[in-house]
């Protein structure tokens, strides 16, 4: 089964793709314009709106990444769980509230947290705008060094 995503052919597409040796990137446009990036799995017939996964257009090969948007009354439509990912949702704008095992709590603009996989988490757009917030998704202790014990000056 293929449990990818894929850019919707209606969906607006990034662009601007370069790509070289070391690197490759996009141009996503304006956050208040995410509400038309779609994303699909024809096979699951599924389609997810306001959402975009970095994990394939940027060739990411340690975590997944999603830009998502949540218009005014938005409320993911199903708590779950991870298998062996952690989880960072980062709040760009807007406000709502975030569930982890039944506990809720407020997020806003700047509120950054770390879902561990067994945590039960969904999240909810509360206020009279729209949310934006990204997804970090990485496998648990797979870090083995960052910052200055990984960055080499060259
Ligand atoms: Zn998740």
């Amino acid at each position: 089964m293929n449990t990818q995503f894929e850019i919707a052919k209606e969906s607006k597409q990034p662009q601007n793709t370069a790509e070289g040796k070391n690197f490759k990137k996009v141009d996503l446009g304006g956050f208040t314009d995410f509400g038309k990036y779609i994303m699909e799995n024809k096979e699951l017939n599924m389609k997810n709106e306001g959402k975009l996964f970095l994990h394939d257009l940027l060739n990411l090969t340690g975590c997944e990444i999603s830009i998502n948007y949540a218009p005014v009354g938005y409320k993911v439509p199903f708590k779950h769980t991870h298998k062996q990912n952690e989880e960072v949702y980062i709040i760009l704008k807007g406000k709502g509230v975030f569930e982890i095992d039944g506990e809720k709590m407020d997020i806003q603009e700047g509120s950054v947290l770390r879902v561990a996989p067994d945590g039960v988490r969904t999240m909810e757009n509360t206020s009279d705008s729209e949310m934006i917030f990204m997804v970090i998704q990485t496998k648990t202790n797979s870090l083995e060094q960052f910052t200055l014990t990984d960055a080499q000056i060259v």
